[in-house]
């Protein structure tokens, strides 16, 4: 069974237009898919929709088996990371990493552990009483990875997370990622219109065009075919 099983789902905003156009995308346990394709592809769109963030205008999207139709993202068992991070900027690191955990009624002892662990994968250790307004733009991503990480969902949904980092950073998170993707094994899908953060990252590439799929495949596959 197929861990997100993206089914002919298309979406129009208004008229006829089809932002996204009968995609289907079968994608596996612990498999990371990056969606990738020049702005206005789609991409952005077809992960809300997946997130429950947008509504669905044709087709089904499966999670776990479960469809999960619903413009409602708590209806899927998924944690998503945004670019502009999406921190409570008066709260600390650790109660913005604990705060959807308490939210959902979790043990006190069980949530400081995760967010102990979370800390230590992401070294945000020495951070965690300081507000986000104290923290370089790389720590509050890696805060906001860790928001994502204590949840232990199903599946990650990326949003463009790295791109409001400037150049170097950006390629040493893009090998943070990579780094936790190999020992989380969590399913993912990222969504980037950077080639190279996609090449880098995925498992397999799904290359948007006009709202729909242009080439799906390995990195070799998409990338070094004539
Ligand atoms: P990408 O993420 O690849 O840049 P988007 O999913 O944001 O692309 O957009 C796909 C298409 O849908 C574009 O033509 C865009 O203008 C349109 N679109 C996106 N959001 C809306 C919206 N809220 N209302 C109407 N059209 C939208
Ligand atoms: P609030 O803003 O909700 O008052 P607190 O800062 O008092 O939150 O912390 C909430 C809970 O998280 C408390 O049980 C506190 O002991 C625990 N906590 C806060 N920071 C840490 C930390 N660095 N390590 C372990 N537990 C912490």
């Amino acid at each position: 069974m197929a861990a997100i099983e993206i089914s002919k789902v298309s979406k129009i905003y208004s008229g006829d237009a089809r932002a996204v156009d009968n995609v289907d995308i079968h994608i596996e346990d612990g498999e990371f898919i990056v969606l990738v394709g020049p702005s206005g592809c789609g991409k952005s769109t077809l992960l809300r929709m997946v997130a429950g963030l947008e509504a669905i205008t044709e087709g089904e999207v499966k999670i776990g088996g479960k469809v999960v139709n619903r413009k409602d993202p708590a209806e899927r068992d998924i944690a998503m990371v945004f670019q502009n991070y999406a921190l409570y900027p008066h709260m600390t690191v650790y109660n913005n990493l604990a705060y959807g955990l308490k939210n959902r009624g979790t043990p006190k002892a069980e949530i400081a552990a995760r967010v102990k662990e979370a800390a230590r994968m992401l070294e945000l250790e020495p951070y965690l009483e300081r507000k986000p307004r104290a923290l370089s733009g790389g720590q509050r991503q890696r805060v906001a990875m860790g928001r994502a990480i204590v949840r232990k969902p199903a599946a990650f949904l990326f949003d463009e997370p790295l791109s409001n980092l400037d150049a170097k950073l950006r390629v040493s998170m893009r090998g943070e990622i990579k780094h936790l993707q190999k020992r989380l094994g969590t399913t993912s899908i990222y969504v980037t219109h950077d080639q190279l953060e996609a090449m880098t990252l995925a498992d397999r590439l799904v290359v948007l065009n006009a709202g729909r799929i242009e080439q799906i495949g390995t990195p070799l596959d998409v990338y070094h075919k004539p």
